[in-house]
């Protein structure tokens, strides 16, 4: 179905539904003022061309008006994106919330859904996760008591395998089900590229009594996302990455409804209070009755107004179309590599949105080829460069310029 000419990329360039929205986004250049090969949305998302509207309208109110723009517009700005947010990870309204940073709302949400005792007290996650988890699961578990040397079940591919396997996945659940008191995995592995299949995960782990929460920092904004119908507990994302946020934009969380009557341990801040009696100012904290329960502090404007401005767009679209021409992107990638670059070893499988993490011959030194002549990808140790074409701003003939420049950069090993 695909073709390896150059008339071909750009056929499906012309048949593109989403081509028109490069336009919308400001494109990095090199110093000739030629467009580089942007393929790091799965690092740091383009700044959509209307992020610097948002941004002047909250800054003319906060000129114009000081405090009183906040009872009128910020106090309830966040919820500008609430239905956006709904919507791309499968959730109802009152699930999800974007607030803070994502590690940090990985521990404020551990502090309810990690509650180890003496029978339970072991959590599950992928061996080699991205470092940020590990060091938060770590000091979780420290954090009550516990020894991650005991607490810990890593699972990790098989001897000679880079991917996870299902049934391991499933398998370890099995075996372990009695002692666990959460499954926590990163969704879309960043490393590899593999999604996992969350709902099935989901479900097996609830069977055996276990909390289940995702880490969506690659999936979400790349995958499509059923978190409610799925069970899951509770998920974590950052708003960066494919998202388009901008840099260190604030963060999304979903618990699921079931939890929202929450008795539990959880930390709170007057952001978390009854929104009518918020400013009356109680003693006593009296949640709202959704995921906004779990909010600490009142909502980074700033922050927040580039998110609200690629949101518009994400919403707009909705993510199976979104992902369907990720996912094709990765696909015309794959074909053009194992077609004419035999020697390049892909990693990530099928299951998958628009990442490719692959092994060349000369490793970081052909990596310095791809960053010298234009190509803005990444580099993971110890041995993987990941391209991720991003459905919104990337272009099939990008896939097949980028396919050259790696050809060029080989035929130097
Ligand atoms: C990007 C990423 C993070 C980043 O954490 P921050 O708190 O946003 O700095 C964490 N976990 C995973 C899996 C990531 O991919």
């Amino acid at each position: 179905m695909y073709d390896s000419s150059k008339s071909f990329a750009l056929s499906m360039d012309q048949n593109d539904r989403l081509s028109s929205y490069r336009q919308q986004f400001n494109y990095p250049k090199n110093h000739l003022g030629e467009d580089l090969i942007y393929f790091c949305g799965n690092s740091l998302g383009l700044q959509p061309k209307t992020a610097t509207d948002q941004m002047k309208k909250e800054f003319a109110i906060w000129s114009e008006k000081g405090v009183l723009g906040q009872e009128s517009r910020w106090v309830a700005y966040h919820e500008r994106l609430t239905r956006s947010s709904a919507n791309l990870v499968g959730a109802n309204e009152t699930e999800v919330v974007i607030m803070n940073a994502l590690t940090v709302n990985i521990h404020f949400l551990l502090i309810s859904f990690y509650q180890p005792n003496e029978k339970k007290f072991k959590i599950l996650m992928e061996k080699d996760a991205f470092p940020s988890d590990q060091y938060a699961i770590q000091s979780q578990i420290d954090f009550h008591g516990y020894d991650p040397k005991d607490a810990l079940i890593e699972i990790s591919p098989r001897q000679g395998e880079k991917l996870l396997r299902h049934e391991d996945i499933i398998d370890s659940i099995d075996e372990h089900g009695d002692e666990l008191a959460l499954i926590y995995l990163g969704g879309l592995n960043y490393y590899t590229g593999q999604a996992l299949d969350m709902e099935n995960i989901t479900s097996v782990g609830r069977a055996r009594g276990v909390t289940v929460g995702f880490n969506l920092a690659h999936s979400a904004g790349n995958v499509p996302l059923e978190l409610h119908d799925w069970g899951v507990d509770f998920a974590a994302w950052c708003t960066y990455k494919y998202l388009c946020g901008g840099p260190g934009s604030p963060a999304g969380i979903f618990i699921h409804e079931r939890h929202h009557d929450w008795e539990g341990p959880r930390l709170l801040g007057w952001w978390g209070h009854d929104k009518g009696s918020r400013f009356d100012m109680p003693s006593s904290f009296d949640p709202i009755p959704t995921s906004e329960a779990w909010q600490i502090s009142n909502a980074p404007i700033m922050g927040m107004a580039p998110l609200i401005a690629s949101m518009e767009i994400f919403e707009k679209i909705g993510m199976d179309t979104i992902h369907q021409k990720g996912f094709q992107l990765s696909s015309y990638l794959k074909f053009l590599l194992i077609e004419s670059l035999p020697k390049v070893k892909i990693i990530t499988p099928d299951e998958r949105g628009c990442q490719l993490s692959i092994v060349v011959p000369g490793g970081k030194v052909v990596f310095d080829f791809l960053h010298d002549n234009g190509v803005v990808c990444d580099w993971r140790n110890p041995d993987v460069i990941r391209v991720a074409p991003h459905p919104l701003f990337n272009t099939f003939t990008e896939v097949s310029k980028f396919v050259d420049i790696l050809k060029r950069a080989l035929e130097r090993q």
